[in-house]
């Protein structure tokens, strides 16, 4: 049984030397346990959170354990009433080739609706906080402009989807021109800006002549900078991520701006608000499920996942998604199906 562990704390950027790969004997369940396959490993950004051990609204994973993760997995071996080998499950076995469980959290998946590993994205955590955030928190009307960076992401690619669904104006960011000419050509969206490009926020302003009238933030930094001074009064900002800061260190150089942030929420008259998905909606998982299967069915959303290949490869995997090398919903195949 691979696991791959928490080796130490990274300062900074994660590397390879964080993460520690062990072999231990594949576990055998006991009455009312079941032995799960890992088929799937979600990789997140909330996961540089659990390597560290600031105050979060999780616990940190222990220097030692096995780091926790979102999968998708098959039922290996059964001593529980209720599954029976080779179910599909989507459970949060972490970056491992095999688990038990007492059946606790899991739900099971019906692999001829949709690819199993949809579950890890489109029709699960990912599309579930684009469609709350931007729909709860931002209130698109039709005819607004929607902001949103990351936009080919899990996240981003599903909350331009839903805004032009909503008859909204959705400028998309992402990084590079493969990125963009993908957020043009199949997710719709009515521009795509380069955040990498030099004159950034000049671009931004030019795609957006009636203003901002929803950011939806998933990643700080330049961005958010280069968005303010464009907000509409009355404006909505799901505060989601902030992936450009997981890896700081330190405050970045230059003025305090805060006060200048405070004074745009009240002369705008902002509303700004975070959200963490499963603890503020779970209770609303089953309308998210219903629209979103309809859309996928429907042919009205668009779903790119980037698979990688082995569960050794997944510390490489992790590190690029936060320096932006992946291209969609990142997730590692573990096992066979
Ligand atoms: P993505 O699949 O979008 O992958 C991360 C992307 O972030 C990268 O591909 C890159 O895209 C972009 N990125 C990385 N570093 C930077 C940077 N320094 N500046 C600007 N962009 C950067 O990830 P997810 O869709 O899974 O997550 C998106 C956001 O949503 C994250 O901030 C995440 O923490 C948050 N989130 C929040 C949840 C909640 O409950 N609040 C739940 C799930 C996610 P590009 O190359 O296009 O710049």
């Amino acid at each position: 049984n691979r696991q791959i562990t928490l080796a130490s704390r990274p300062v900074g950027a994660p590397t390879a030397a964080n993460f520690a790969l062990q072999e231990t004997a594949i576990p055998e369940p006991a009455q009312g346990q079941l032995l799960l396959r890992t088929v799937f490993l979600s990789l997140d950004p909330y996961m540089r959170g659990r390597m560290s051990d600031a105050k979060s609204y999780a616990e940190p994973v222990a220097i030692g354990e096995t780091m926790v993760g979102g999968t998708v997995s098959r039922v290996h071996a059964s001593q529980h009433p209720d599954y029976q080998v080779g179910d599909w499950v989507l459970s949060y076995s972490g970056w491992q080739d095999y688990s038990l469980s007492d059946g606790t959290g899991l739900i099971k998946l019906d692999p001829k609706l949709v690819p199993p590993s949809y579950a890890l994205g489109v029709l699960g955590m990912p599309g579930f906080t684009a469609y709350m955030g931007l729909l709860d928190i931002g209130k698109p009307q039709t005819g607004e402009t929607i902001v949103v960076a990351a936009a080919t992401g899990a996240v981003g690619s599903m909350v331009a989807q839903i805004g032009k669904l909503k008859g909204c104006n959705v400028v998309a960011v992402a990084g590079g021109e493969e990125k963009c000419r993908y957020a043009l050509e199949t997710l719709g969206v009515n521009t795509c800006l380069d955040h990498k490009a030099d004159d950034f926020a000049d671009q931004l302003a030019k795609a957006c002549p009636n203003g901002i009238d929803i950011y939806y933030e998933n990643v700080g930094g330049k961005v958010l900078d280069a968005v303010l001074p464009l907000l509409n009064t009355g404006a909505r900002i799901p505060v989601c991520g902030l992936i450009s800061q997981y890896n700081a260190t330190a405050l970045p150089n230059g003025p305090d701006r805060l006060g200048q942030l405070m004074g745009t929420i009240l002369i705008k008259r902002l509303t700004v608000k975070g959200f963490i998905i499963f603890d503020d909606y779970a209770h609303r998982y089953d309308e998210f499920a219903q629209d979103m299967r309809q859309w996928l069915s429907d042919g009205k959303i668009h779903y790119r996942e980037q698979i990688v290949e082995e569960l050794d490869n997944a510390p490489q995997a992790f590190i690029g998604l936060l320096q932006g090398q992946n291209f969609g919903k990142l997730v590692v195949r573990v096992g066979d199906d």
